[in-house]
């Protein structure tokens, strides 16, 4: 039997929520891509709308696993080697973690995990594993592809309005019980009429240009595969083919690329030097894709208005790092793909997964990040190794 141990993000600080604000979730059961939602064969474990992403709620895997007679550990501990997660790494057989509490896989780690043959990312991105140690050890890579993909372009929509228009600011200013309405104008504009460049166009870049082009902004995007004429012709796109010249030319430039070796601090003093003064930077894809430094240096010098996303590295941030209080930020812990709706698809692409490993059929393609020791499925799509 095997032992799979599964890393998740501590539970609420006042305890596993006994109620909820809403009784429960839309249903999807399509992504705009055709894809389907997960589709686990067996029962989940969890009603679709309740907290599954923490250490209680165990993404509702431990019935499923322990009636086959698997033993599941699920913990937070996931730091140096006294961890609970370093601890049983060697003797597990699958490691299920979030990229929101990532447990880092590095050659390392993967060394010391001998009888590892698959790595779950319960969500998407799975830059916390070393994908080229991974393919040398020849474990399978997978995520749940499309899971939170809305999830999170919904977010950086909201990301870039709140930054444009002030809001964070203007909020706090009525929170604390005044009424100075230029101090919140005073940085506030609209969108309509700025030129926007996502920086991936794939499953999140798409659904963010789909949800702005109601705005009237002027939509440009840049991505190793180029979107069909279709498609460019239908949102009024303006394609790139590098990202220099992306970044020159707009006023708002939201990241949705992956990290690998090649993309680490893609945004640094010369690139932030490129924008044009009084852009805007929305990052919900990966923190290592900025220079941690680079970015105060360029909101503090003014050439950058403001920056917002939730994404960090290490995971968690410490208690001083610099982004969490550098001037005209908009950040959050990692969340924006963790939202309740999120969970349940993740959750039940992560039990449709661990069907397909334990009853011996294929995981999904487009669920595969590496197999057969190289990049496979959305890896050979959307990932290099260098
Ligand atoms: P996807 O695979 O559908 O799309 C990624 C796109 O990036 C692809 O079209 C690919 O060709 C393109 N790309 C690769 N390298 C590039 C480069 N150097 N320059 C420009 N484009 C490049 O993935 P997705 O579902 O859209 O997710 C994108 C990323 O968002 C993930 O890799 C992950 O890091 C991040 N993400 C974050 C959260 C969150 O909670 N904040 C949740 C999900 C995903």
């Amino acid at each position: 039997m095997a032992k799979i141990l599964c890393v998740l993000y501590p539970d609420p600080q006042a305890g596993y929520p006994p109620t909820y604000a809403r009784d429960g979730i839309p249903t999807i059961v399509r992504y705009a891509n055709g894809q389907s939602a997960p589709m686990p064969s067996g029962p989940l474990g969890f009603k679709p709308g309740e907290l599954v992403g923490c250490v209680s709620g165990a993404l509702g895997l431990r019935a499923y696993l322990e009636k086959l007679g698997h033993e599941l550990i699920v913990t937070s501990d996931k730091e140096g080697p006294d961890s609970t997660f370093e601890q049983h790494l060697p003797e597990a057989e699958v490691v299920i973690s979030q990229p929101f509490w990532p447990a880092y896989l590095t050659a390392e780690r993967i060394a010391k995990a001998r009888r590892l043959k698959l790595a779950i990312t319960a969500g998407i991105g799975s830059d916390h594993v070393d994908l080229e140690a991974a393919a040398r050890a020849h474990f399978t890579v997978a995520e749940v592809t499309g899971s939170n993909s809305v999830s999170v372009a919904e977010h950086a929509v909201m990301l870039i309005l709140a930054l444009v228009r002030n809001y964070l600011p203007a909020h706090g200013i009525a929170a604390c019980g005044v009424w100075n309405i230029a101090d919140c104008v005073a940085r506030s504009y609209d969108v309509e009429g700025m030129h926007f460049g996502t920086i991936g166009a794939g499953r999140i870049g798409m659904a963010v240009l789909r949800r702005l082009a109601p705005f009237g902004l002027h939509l440009h995007y840049t991505d190793p595969h180029r979107l069909s004429a279709q498609i460019e012709k239908e949102l009024n796109l303006t394609f790139h083919s590098d990202a220099e010249s992306l970044v020159r030319s707009v006023d708002i430039i939201d990241l949705h690329m992956p990290l690998y070796p090649s993309t680490e601090h893609f945004f640094d003093d010369a690139m932030f030097a490129k924008m044009k003064r009084g852009a805007y930077l929305v990052n919900t894809a990966r923190g290592k894709l900025i220079e941690r430094d680079a970015v105060v240096r360029a909101l503090t010098s003014g050439h950058l208005a403001g920056y917002a996303g939730d994404v960090w590295f290490p995971q968690p941030a410490p208690a001083d790092h610099p982004w969490r209080t550098m001037p005209f930020n908009g950040m959050t812990p990692h969340i924006s793909g963790s939202t309740l709706s999120a969970q349940a698809r993740y959750a039940a692409g992560t039990l449709e997964i661990l069907e397909s490993y334990f009853g011996g059929t294929p995981i999904r393609e487009e669920y595969l990040i590496i197999d057969g020791g190289r990049l496979a499925g959305t890896g050979a799509e959307s990932y290099k190794l260098t």
